[in-house]
């Protein structure tokens, strides 16, 4: 059924934006940032360890990340979390905490928001290794239709942005686990974002709006 008035989902953003009456937004915090969480119904968080941020990669920051997970109803996801083979931080100690975020996301019934960078064959190990239950959404996915299916054939989601191929974003909405994203653009609108998919893909937006809102609501606690 069409619902007229199905708000956008930005799946992943660092700003938390101005106006959001006709949107939900996922803003993303790191430990680094001790923000502060809004209570305005209309905004959610995630919160994870960042590979990119190496000095929160240590046991006092995970402990410290469980105890707001748990504490803060506003927070809806883990993450973002990864791997990421391009930036400085050591490889192995990124792979430590993001087992240990895996196995943190599954404990507390969290989606886990994931930042992956040339690392795609050790995130299908691990997930055959842990067989999540919790889903596993790739953000800011810009791969090729062959890399989508492959992840999308284990039941992972994708998350786009301005740039996507377009491909990719077919395959992941026939499968019911697309979402789109303006992450850390802070000038580009999630609306502009919807814009773009549905001229790339020649897809009504309203259409668009009211799918991407029904996933939400079932994966994330998003009202
Ligand atoms: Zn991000």
């Amino acid at each position: 059924m069409m619902d007229t008035s199905a708000p956008y989902i930005n799946l992943h953003t660092h700003h938390t934006p101005q106006a959001t009456e006709d949107c939900r937004v996922i803003v993303s915090h790191s430990l680094l940032e001790h923000s502060s969480f809004s209570e305005h119904p209309h905004i959610y968080y995630s919160l994870g360890l960042h590979p990119w941020d190496k000095e929160t990669l240590t046991e006092a920051s995970l402990t410290e990340l469980e105890q707001i997970l748990q504490t803060t109803p506003r927070i809806i996801a883990l993450g973002e979390a990864g791997l990421d083979r391009v930036c400085t931080t050591d490889y192995s100690l990124q792979l430590r905490f993001f087992e240990r975020q895996i196995e943190l996301s599954e404990t507390l019934r969290l989606p886990l928001i994931i930042h992956l960078v040339k690392a795609q064959d050790e995130l299908l190990r691990l997930h055959k290794l842990y067989h999540p239950t919790c889903p596993w959404v790739i953000h800011g996915f810009r791969g090729k239709a062959p890399v989508a299916t492959q992840l999308l054939e284990k039941g992972i989601y994708l998350s786009f942005g301005r740039h996507f191929h377009p491909e990719s974003l077919t395959l992941a909405l026939e499968q019911k686990r697309a979402f789109l994203e303006t992450d850390d653009l802070p000038n580009l609108s999630i609306q502009e974002v919807y814009t773009h998919a549905c001229q790339a893909l020649s897809l009504e937006e309203l259409t668009l709006r009211t799918e991407l809102y029904q996933q939400a609501q079932q994966l994330f606690k998003v009202s």
